[in-house]
């Protein structure tokens, strides 16, 4: 177009700016240019056929009289969308919607919270050593070996810390956009989101950047078929570019349930690697660092008492840091056992299984040769008896039961006899180091 035609464009939108005032204005001619004049008319385009019917059927006649005014005698104002202008929309759009669907559902952030997630504090034992080595080897090599790594397990055994311990691996060899960590549940709130407002090419550029791709809680997604299919889709569309897939989930893949039959093949189709719950030594270990690593001093005893008696998941050992941490800001010396008893009460009677009585029974039974019968009968042979208060021992010591639970369970014995059989073991085992020795076996039995 003409500079002229521009220039003149530019003097009659000034005109009706004064016409309309401000408001009017920018919400209509604003977004307006010049094409051409030619024979009594000037033609404009507008961004969108709608713009376009609007200015007709209400500025024409405004717009005529103006134009005339500028460009002589009777000119008219035709006006049409303009293809450049459409697109320029278009992005601004899609732009304001990208902005939106960020804000509805922001990204996972690697904050604060989740630096703390390193490969360096992940403590390796038996239970996680084959997934440690499977993040190791996709941060050194990633989309070559173990690809898709599928890591599954429990509730707080590691997976969230391994899957963001990578992804911030990744991003520290200098490759911003290296790894992208979300979790299923946020992956499906995007899409659906995406859906909604029309934004899916910009939702699936997004994922189809990454060179590592990592999901969390893939577990998140069944029972819903159209994520599902649009998680699949995402999927292979990494895998032919030959990028890192790494996925979690509290199940194994076949155990998911209500997943489509061609996720769980392509799941299964790399590296299947499970979370066990950690054993006695590596209980020790990770709370062992985690108490260094909050500068606690403790009792030695404490280490081997909260590794013995809190058996649940890598989140209870921490559960049981963060309360000695607090106990220890109001303590001036090392926190000693009875003190870290005392404030771990609750997280071990939450967290461990309490002992049985039958369970008891069972043990001593078959530690002695004795039968549940004999245990429980009014025999008082010293073979039957000696058996029987070691059981009444373990009932109180293990199992916390009141001497009444016990004298009921073991035939009907009362308050008295009751006590004086658990203080009768429990001054031989005192006395006596092979006795000792026997007891702490039986106790094992328990594996508390
Ligand atoms: P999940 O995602 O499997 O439920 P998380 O990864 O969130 O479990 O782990 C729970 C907590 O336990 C986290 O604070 C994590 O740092 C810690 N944790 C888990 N495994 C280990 C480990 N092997 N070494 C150190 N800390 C661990
Ligand atoms: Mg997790």
């Amino acid at each position: 177009m003409e500079a002229a035609t521009v220039a003149v464009w530019g003097d009659i939108l000034s005109d009706v700016r004064k016409e309309v005032g401000e408001t009017r204005f920018n919400l209509w001619f604003k977004n307006t240019i010049a094409i051409r004049v030619s024979e009594g008319a000037l033609t404009i385009g507008v961004p969108s056929g709608f713009m376009a019917e609007w200015l007709e059927s209400h500025y024409q006649t405004l717009l005529a009289k103006l134009a005339s005014a500028r460009l002589g005698a009777r000119t008219a104002v035709k006006v049409v969308v303009d293809g450049e202008l459409f697109r320029a929309k278009r992005r601004e759009e899609s732009r304001a919607k990208e902005e939106l669907l960020e804000e509805a559902a922001p990204r996972e952030k690697l904050g604060v919270e989740a630096r703390r997630f390193t490969l360096d504090n992940f403590v390796v034992g038996p239970c996680n050593s084959v997934a440690y080595a499977a993040a190791l080897k996709v941060v050194e090599a990633p989309g070559e070996v173990y690809n898709p790594l599928f890591i599954h397990g429990g509730v707080g055994l590691g997976k969230t810390h391994l899957l963001v311990a990578i992804a911030n691996a990744l991003r520290g060899k200098g490759r911003a956009s290296a790894a992208e960590y979300v979790s299923a549940e946020g992956f499906t709130n995007r899409f659906l989101f995406a859906l909604r407002n029309g934004t899916l090419d910009a939702f699936r550029a997004g994922y189809r950047r990454a060179k590592t791709l990592i999901i969390d809680d893939v577990h998140f997604l069944a029972s819903k078929p159209a994520t599902q299919d649009e998680f699949l889709s995402t999927f292979n569309s990494l895998s032919r570019e030959g990028c890192q897939i790494v996925m979690a989930s509290d199940s194994h893949p076949k155990l998911i349930g209500k997943l489509k039959e061609t996720l769980v093949t392509r799941f299964l189709s790399g590296m299947v690697a499970k979370l066990e719950k950690p054993g006695y030594a590596t209980r020790r270990e990770i709370f062992s660092r985690k108490a260094a690593d909050r500068n606690l001093r403790l009792a030695d005893e404490v280490a081997d008492f909260v590794a013995k008696r809190i058996k649940g998941s890598i989140r209870e050992i921490e559960g049981a840091v963060n309360t000695l941490a607090a106990y220890a800001t109001l303590a001036k010396s090392p926190i000693d056992m009875a003190t870290a008893a005392e404030a771990l009460k609750g997280l071990i009677e939450g967290g461990s299984r309490p002992v049985r009585l039958p369970e008891v029974e069972a043990v001593v039974t078959a530690y002695s040769g004795l039968s549940e019968g004999d245990l429980r009968s009014a025999r008082r042979t010293r073979p039957v008896s000696q058996a029987r208060h070691l059981a009444m021992y373990l009932a109180r010591s293990l199992g916390g039961f009141s001497y009444e639970e016990i004298g009921n369970h073991f035939g009907g014995r009362n308050h008295s006899s009751v006590v004086s059989a658990v203080e009768k073991v429990a001054g031989q085992v005192n006395e006596d180091a092979q006795f000792a020795r026997e007891v702490a076996a039986l106790k094992a039995e328990f594996g508390l």
